[in-house]
């Protein structure tokens, strides 16, 4: 593919049915992430921030009604098959959760949980296995990884596991990751050092970044470029600082200055 923008996606609408009507969730959105670039999408609880995340990696549910346009380096991902799905969701493309507690096997150990997605995605077992576990670990700054892989989720603190849970989506070198609201569950100072963390990763990895958040200050602390949304659709996008700077929409203005 030429086309430098990694994700793309255009004039998605997402509706769910609920008592025989459809309730619009989505209304035409169209944004784009390019290689290694870092967008934010802001945006009240409500808006339709969680819907467009789960859009863009195919994982809305079955009751979901959805239009229009996502393509993954080109490839689109609306009405794709599940083998195509899971394709580009194990190779090309991850994704963290605010609660980081839903997404790990209570059951299983660290270990483990790595372990199968190192298996089902690369293909790794055994000692090569093994060691790309600890050098995930590592990279997203768990100390003292190889007493950590016998712990359950449970025994961990809640920076731990998102931590884990960014190892797990960096398990197959993604070219893009999509992170919705991950450190919103996590005390101010752990946030800070999640988010550190991601863009000390996008940096060494090279991977693009859609990040989700209701937080202004995250969005100037590390995006590129902003989308803020209202109601579903997006009414204003363009480059942080400048879009900081020099707000168009009111609903950007009411936002900003609600900040200070
Ligand atoms: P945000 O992440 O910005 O807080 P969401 O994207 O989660 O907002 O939700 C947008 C709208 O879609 C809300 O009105 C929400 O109630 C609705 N919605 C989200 N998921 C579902 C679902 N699975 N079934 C029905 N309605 C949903
Ligand atoms: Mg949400």
């Amino acid at each position: 593919m030429t086309d430098a923008n990694v994700l793309k996606v255009q004039d998605l609408r997402v509706s769910f049915r609920q008592d025989g009507k459809l309730h619009p969730a989505v209304q035409g959105v169209s944004f784009s992430v390019g290689r290694g670039e870092t967008v934010a999408i802001v945006g009240e609880s409500g808006s339709g921030k969680s819907v467009t995340a789960l859009s863009t990696v195919g994982l809305l549910p079955e009751s979901a009604s959805v239009e229009g346009s996502v393509t993954y380096e080109g490839r689109e991902m609306i009405g794709a098959s599940l083998a195509d799905l899971r394709d580009v969701r194990g190779n090309d493309i991850s994704f963290i959760f605010q609660e980081p507690m839903t997404s790990l096997n209570p059951l299983h150990t660290i270990e483990k949980q790595l372990a199968e997605s190192l298996a089902l995605h690369q293909g790794l077992t055994g000692d090569a296995a093994r060691a790309r576990i600890l050098d995930l670990l590592n990279k997203v700054g768990i100390r003292d990884a190889e007493n950590r892989l016998s712990d359950y989720p449970h025994q961990l603190s809640g920076g731990q596991r998102q931590r884990v849970m960014i190892a797990m989506a960096l398990a197959n070198e993604p070219e893009l990751l999509v992170a919705d609201e991950p450190t919103t569950a996590l005390d101010v100072t752990i946030q800070a050092q999640i988010l550190d963390l991601l863009m000390d990763l996008k940096r060494s990895e090279g991977m693009g970044l859609l990040f989700i958040t209701h937080d202004l200050g995250i969005v100037r602390r590390i995006a590129d470029r902003v989308c803020v949304m209202k109601d579903g659709a997006i009414v204003e996008e363009g480059p942080t600082a400048k879009l900081f700077a020099n707000p168009q929409h009111d609903y950007t203005k009411t936002l900003i200055n609600a900040e200070a």
